[in-house]
């Protein structure tokens, strides 16, 4: 008999699980490993119950009828749905290849009032240095806002703005927030970052510059994923509220044979890969009992194929929806949860942390000037085109 784990954390959690399609994105509609479950965490026979996911319009807009009916996504699970901004932008500067056909504001819209909860503006995310550039993905991002706020059918989908930090300087981040600041009729923020390997201290700048703009809920933190990161937006949540953020890192159980351990929190810790399990023949057990390591036995992890990857990530789901979940309780007691990061993950975390309460306390221009310099060596990390790097002749006729 399959033990089933239900979390029910619909009102607490922040956190959305991004889709990834599986074996060609039928994976999450056909019934796997002997019909015994689904490889989902949203229908009646899936091994554990998470209401929250984010969809991306790019990878399933060749769908025939309803999405939600395809995946069999019950009602009341909440889809967010991600436009393909990116995808857009990509295609364009890095193939040459127009695909406004299937992805333009008008679809994404009406595929987000038919399916999602709430739905994220069609942006064109900025790709060069250069101001001309820039401001001709700031042109076609505004014009694809204004024509979703002015074609919009349905009231029931909540729909966002999207926010480009591009760049490390804050005079890129003012050109497109006086952009956003001017469009009328959505519902909240989404803020998108170009580089991903900056560090909680950088984006903790970028999102409480947003909060010195006003923003105080409704934001939404696109595509972040790890535990530092997390520690963070789960804090900054006491100031804006209804924050939600997605990642899709558990997923690396699929592509990395990742299996991710249990009560850890350390930066940089060491994750078992499920094919150590091999390599480690005395580990015998499954160190786990979520309802996916409780269901199968620890060579079915070992095993080649979509089989163990699918086990392997949905067990990292479960992992991390438990851990965020006990970072949002914790959260609430500030001091308490200021001491628990500073025992258990990496000190920028909990500088981090400070930063914030300066920000809240002090202002932003304060509170950024006293920590320029721990921000500004994030600088040299960064992964940005230096000035003049552009790639982009191409898009310039756009
Ligand atoms: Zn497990």
């Amino acid at each position: 008999m399959m033990k089933v784990m239900k979390l029910n954390l619909s009102d607490k959690a922040k956190f959305i699980p991004v889709m990834i399609p599986v074996n060609g994105g039928d994976g999450y509609k056909a019934k796997e490993i002997k019909d015994k479950y689904d490889i989902t965490w949203w229908t009646k026979n899936s091994m554990f119950y998470y209401p929250y996911v984010l969809v991306s319009y790019p990878n399933v807009c060749n769908i025939k009828g309803s999405m939600r009916k395809f995946f069999r996504i019950p009602d009341d699970m909440c889809v967010i749905g991600d436009s393909g901004g990116f995808q857009l932008m990509s295609n364009k500067l890095y193939k040459g290849i127009d695909i406004s056909d299937s992805i333009n504001p008008l679809k994404v819209l009406r595929w987000q009032e038919e399916n999602c909860n709430l739905g994220m503006g069609l942006d064109f995310p900025p790709y060069s240095m250069w101001y001309r550039d820039y401001k001709k993905c700031m042109d076609i991002s505004e014009e694809n806002h204004r024509m979703m706020v002015s074609k919009r059918n349905s009231k029931k989908l909540k729909l966002y703005k999207v926010f480009q930090m591009y760049g490390l300087e804050f005079k890129w981040a003012d050109e497109w927030w006086k952009m956003i600041d001017k469009l009328d009729g959505f519902d909240g923020i989404a803020a998108s970052f170009k580089g991903k390997s900056h560090n909680p201290l950088y984006m903790a700048s970028v999102l409480m510059y947003l909060y010195d703009k006003g923003v105080r809920s409704n934001l939404h933190i696109f595509g972040i994923s790890g535990i530092t990161y997390s520690a963070m937006f789960y804090y900054l949540s006491n100031f804006i509220t209804n924050l939600t953020f997605d990642s899709s890192s558990y997923v690396r159980g699929q592509s990395m044979r990742v299996y991710f351990l249990p009560n850890t929190f350390k930066y940089s810790t060491p994750l078992c890969g499920g094919e150590s399990f091999k390599n480690n023949p005395n580990i015998q057990e499954l160190p786990c009992d979520c309802s996916v390591c409780v269901n199968n036995d620890i060579n079915m992890f070992k095993e080649k194929g979509s089989k163990a990857g699918s086990l392997l990530s949905l067990h990292n789901l479960h992992i991390t929806i438990k851990q965020f979940d006990m970072l949002d309780k914790l959260r609430k007691d500030k001091v308490f949860y200021k001491e628990f990061v500073k025992a258990n993950m990496h000190p920028i975390v909990w500088e981090s942390l400070n930063f914030i309460d300066m920000v809240v306390e002090k202002g932003f221009k304060y509170a950024f000037e006293k920590y320029a310099h721990k921000i500004g060596s994030v600088k040299d990390g960064g992964q940005q085109n230096k000035v003049g790097e552009s790639k982009t002749n191409k898009l310039l006729d756009y």
